[in-house]
């Protein structure tokens, strides 16, 4: 099995988690818990949305948390938008990364916004005008690329001409997001295999809901075959608003325990993020957390604690 020597692991449970609970936290707590994250080595954060505040009120402030954080060096805070108001309310507050979504699923892209999914990239291209006229770098994300609830497995074919309607309007980061969670490690080993041989000019993210205990078997899939950007929550925070029975991200306790376990650098200190979630937890007040690490211990410390 091939396992990289170093990955590249965005914390984004700030607006994937977030935006799923009920409970909402503070700017003053958001900005914390960024700033610890930023203290753990995260190089990559998605700290919100810019989605209409009326629709998703728990991000309706993204834009004042990252005017608090600034642009701490070497640090890319990552902000979801919608459309071309997205780029302007980046604009303002300084934020320099943004990522678009498009459902690879045709079927729930034809009923929820009656046009297909290279229709909606295509559409993309003002957004990607005015990203790229602004200084902002700009990312695409393709959620249920593996499968969906409402065609069962995504047609290769169907996930090409996204990627590609993607480089027409200059976006060449693209996130495979399995949303849905249905993604199993063979499909996903293939798929990976085939995007990074298909589009060399491209660079990858991939994003696995553990909807069915799945996903760290996809992430390994993924690594294999050369995949090296991975999405996580702390947590295991999260959810999908329109996938029936969608649960959380990853926990990226997990993720970076597994990493440090098999020797895979992360530049991330993973007692740090666990003390971190703790408070995530306490802020929250939510009882249970989607995380293993969190609850058994690190590998590391269980054998020191043998030792003693
Ligand atoms: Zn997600």
């Amino acid at each position: 099995m091939n396992t990289p020597k170093k990955v590249n692991i965005c914390e984004v449970g700030l607006r994937d988690g977030l935006q799923n609970e009920k409970s909402m936290l503070t700017t003053d707590q958001k900005v914390e818990l960024i700033e610890g994250l930023i203290d753990a080595g995260f190089k990559v954060i998605e700290v919100g949305s810019f989605m209409h505040p009326v629709k998703v009120p728990q991000m309706a402030d993204t834009d004042e948390v990252i005017k608090r954080i600034g642009n701490p060096e070497g640090v890319e805070l990552r902000a979801l938008i919608p459309n071309l108001r997205g780029v302007e309310r980046a604009v303002k507050c300084g934020c320099k990364k943004v990522k678009l979504n498009v459902s690879a699923s045709r079927m729930h892209n034809l009923k929820n916004l009656n046009r297909t999914p290279e229709e909606s990239v295509a559409k993309f291209a003002e957004v990607c005008e005015a990203a790229l006229a602004a200084g902002i770098a700009i990312s695409g994300s393709i959620s249920m690329p593996f499968a969906s609830p409402w065609e069962g497995v995504t047609p290769v074919e169907d996930v090409d001409s996204i990627i590609e309607a993607y480089g027409k309007v200059g976006i060449h980061e693209v996130s495979l997001s399995d949303a849905s969670g249905m993604a199993t490690p063979a499909q996903v080993a293939s798929l990976c295999a085939h995007v990074q041989e298909k589009f060399p000019e491209n660079t990858w993210w991939l994003h696995f809901h553990n909807t069915r205990g799945l996903a760290m078997a996809n992430i390994v899939a993924a690594m294999d075959v050369g995949m090296t950007q991975f999405d996580s929550s702390f947590g295991g925070l999260g959810g999908c608003p329109f996938v029936p029975n969608a649960a959380g991200n990853i926990s990226t306790e997990d993720v970076l325990h597994m990493c440090e376990a098999s020797g895979i650098e992360t530049g991330i200190d993973l007692p740090k993020v666990m003390a971190l979630t703790r408070k995530m937890q306490e802020m929250l007040g939510k009882e249970d957390l989607s995380s293993y690490v969190l609850k058994a211990g690190r590998n590391a410390d269980l054998i020191a604690q043998m030792a003693e």
